[in-house]
């Protein structure tokens, strides 16, 4: 059973979800599908990733879901962004989003504040149950801080063992901001063949990304991996079922060299 966390509004997010960057449409449906089966309840698209109507076709009717998407860095903006928001809900076929993140704060284009202020709109008429971002740096969370009154309930960054982000992780702490983990396997590769997590792995009788995965929800991540291969997906989720050793945490802790596997959000201003 996957646990729940608390957001700073009281609304509960499944600690680990399925996240379906780069699944092409036409085999989005088909996956999450096979997530739902396999005991997932919270599943992460965004508008980019050009896939929301696939996600919308597997999880019509099903209960008990929590759907997260995001807005495009074209769309910001505050009219722009209630534009944006209503074609995500017509694709994804949803009369009430669970949550609802800006994807980039694109510092240099400068409209996240005025994208804020929309997604603060879409909270208050009720048409999304939490609303936070993606990808934000500490000067622009506290931007809106300073400006507004909503502290977004989540920050959705690129965090595993070779990008542990402890400084965002106390921001985060200090504002009751949940953090979550994007790319929480360093997208597979390198990390999962670690001397140090496959000596884990053997030592508890699990996988390198399961060891991964535990390592993130002892933190206190939320942690959305991504995989169309259907065994991985299984695998991804059965980690609730052993705990890692506080010395074996500490192994992990000194992995983190600051690779990134995406953009440096301070530099990213792709629309
Ligand atoms: P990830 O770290 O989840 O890695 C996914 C890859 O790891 C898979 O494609 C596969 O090659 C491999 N993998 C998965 N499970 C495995 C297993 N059990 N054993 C071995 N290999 C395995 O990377 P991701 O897809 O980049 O990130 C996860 C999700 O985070 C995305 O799908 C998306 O929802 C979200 N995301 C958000 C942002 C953002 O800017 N907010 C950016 C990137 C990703």
């Amino acid at each position: 059973m996957v646990p729940l966390i608390a957001l700073n509004n009281g609304v509960r997010i499944p600690q680990l979800g399925f996240g379906v960057y780069q699944v092409p449409e036409d085999q989005v449906a088909g996956a999450v599908t096979t997530a739902i089966e396999a005991g997932y309840r919270s599943i992460d698209t965004a508008a980019a990733y050009g896939n929301e109507s696939g996600v919308g076709d597997a999880i019509a009717g099903v209960p008990d879901l929590f759907i997260t998407t995001k807005l495009w860095n074209a769309d910001q903006g505050h009219d722009a962004t209630l534009r944006a928001f209503d074609e995500s809900m017509r694709r994804l076929r949803l009369d009430v989003l669970d949550l609802y993140l800006i994807h980039w704060p694109t510092p240099k284009r400068d409209l996240y504040a005025d994208s804020w202020r929309a997604l603060e709109k879409l909270y208050a008429d009720g048409r999304v149950r939490a609303i936070g971002v993606s990808n934000f740096h500490t000067p622009h969370l506290q931007r809106l801080f300073d400006e507004f009154p909503t502290t977004p309930a989540v920050n959705q960054i690129e965090l595993h063992p070779l990008l542990q982000q402890e400084e965002m992780r106390k921001v985060h702490a200090t504002h009751r901001i949940v953090t979550e983990a994007w790319s929480p396997l360093a997208q597979g590769g390198a990390l999962l063949r670690e001397p140090d997590i496959a000596g884990l792995a053997d030592k508890y009788g699990k996988t390198p990304a399961q060891i991964v995965l535990r390592w993130h929800v002892q933190l206190g991540n939320v942690v959305i991996p991504k995989s169309v291969t259907p065994y991985r997906v299984k695998e991804n989720i059965d980690i609730f079922d052993f705990e890692l050793a506080q010395d074996d945490m500490l192994v992990i802790t000194e992995l983190d060299n600051g690779t990134r596997t995406g953009p440096d959000p301070d530099r990213f201003n792709a629309a």
